[in-house]
């Protein structure tokens, strides 16, 4: 199966001396078929993480390594990491101005696996998605992202996952701003993707809600810009229960 390996990374935003260090040493291995939870307080560097592996400008790559089945992501274009078997919801524009979802989605898939999808089964399998992900038949029609509501948004992140399905998906605050039958639903999703393919997914959030609906296999605690702690689901419990306060205490007395 798959594996993205994640080495060492370190990585800073801004120019010259405007420039910060943001991750400071990221380890983490993401194997197929496992789901990690990263969870960490706003602004531990979490969304950079992502960014960094989806291959966002913004962000300065100044030391470590990133790879999956070996292939050195770092130096891959935005699109490489696509057809590579990453899933990077954030990687694609915020609008898309005069493409419906219905074309962005047969393009992206075109684009991934070097062939257009047989329209037949194309069209059956985004309505099939779209009914269980409780999204209106309109909704293929509409531009990308133009007017998304934040479920309209996380509901159109899991169609892209479904449709396109990667090797490694990497799902960031997927749960915010979504009330509880909207994070059931988007829950449902990613859970359908887990049962269809041995995707890795790596999950990550701020709150532990989520995890009722999308079990992780192992969660990581990440405080200032690195993994300070791994554990089992049980992790996430302690931090419901207890918070980030001690860790970022910690991490406070090393810096
Ligand atoms: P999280 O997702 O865990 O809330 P972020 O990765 O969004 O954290 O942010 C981590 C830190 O990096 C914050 O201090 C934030 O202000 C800073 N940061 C993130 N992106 C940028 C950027 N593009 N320019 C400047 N600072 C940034
Ligand atoms: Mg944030
Ligand atoms: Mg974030």
């Amino acid at each position: 199966g798959s594996v993205l390996e994640i080495r060492d990374l370190h990585v800073s935003v801004g120019e010259g001396d405007d420039a910060k260090e943001i991750l400071r040493g990221v380890d983490l291995t993401v194997r197929a078929g496992e789901t990690h939870a990263i969870m960490g307080p706003n602004g531990s560097g979490k969304s950079t993480l992502a960014y960094s592996i989806a291959g966002h400008p913004k962000y300065t790559i100044t030391g470590g390594t990133v790879t999956l089945d070996g292939e050195d992501v770092l130096a891959m274009t935005v699109d490489e990491r696509a057809r590579a078997g990453l899933f990077l919801a954030m990687q694609y524009p915020v609008e898309v101005p005069g493409v419906s979802v219905s074309n962005f989605l047969r393009t992206a898939a075109t684009a991934i696996t070097g062939e257009a999808p047989k329209l037949r089964t194309w069209v059956k399998d985004v309505r099939t998605e779209m009914t269980a992900l409780e999204m209106d038949s309109a909704f293929a029609e509409r531009n990308v992202n133009e007017g998304f509501s934040g479920g309209e948004k996380k509901r159109h992140e899991i169609l892209q996952m479904r449709l396109l399905k990667p090797k490694m998906a990497i799902l960031d605050e997927t749960d915010s701003g979504l009330d509880v039958d909207a994070l059931r639903v988007v829950s449902e999703g990613v859970n359908r993707a887990k049962a269809d393919s041995p995707v890795g997914v790596l999950l990550i959030t701020h709150y532990t809600r989520i995890l009722k609906y999308i079990k992780p296999d192992f969660v990581h605690v990440f405080v200032a810009g690195r993994v300070v702690d791994e554990g089992g689901p049980e992790l996430a419990q302690k931090l419901e229960d207890q918070g980030y306060a001690a860790y970022v205490k910690d991490s406070n007395e090393q810096a």
